[in-house]
């Protein structure tokens, strides 16, 4: 994972976020992953943090910092396409 400098991105509800590259759930969506970017949806048990990758630019946020009344949830950081999926 590399260092980003966006610290935030939108979230309008716990199972919608709406990435800075556009990307939403119902566009390419979002998967599971940790903290190496890998697609964890078909290894949910590995999937220890709550972290999910925008599938279009490899953004990388922690839903368990999720604030509904800011809309905002944080981003720890990114990785580079083309994914591992
Ligand atoms: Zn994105």
């Amino acid at each position: 994972m590399q260092s980003t400098n966006t610290e935030f991105i939108k979230a309008i509800a716990e199972d919608w976020l709406e990435c800075e590259c556009r990307n939403h759930p119902e566009a390419c969506g979002f998967a599971l992953t940790d903290r190496d970017g890998r697609n964890l949806d078909n290894n949910p048990e590995l999937w220890i943090e709550r972290l999910y990758r925008c599938n279009q630019c490899g953004l990388i946020v922690d839903h368990s910092t999720i604030d509904l009344d800011a809309q905002t949830v944080r981003v720890v950081g990114r990785v580079a396409p083309p994914f591992d999926d």
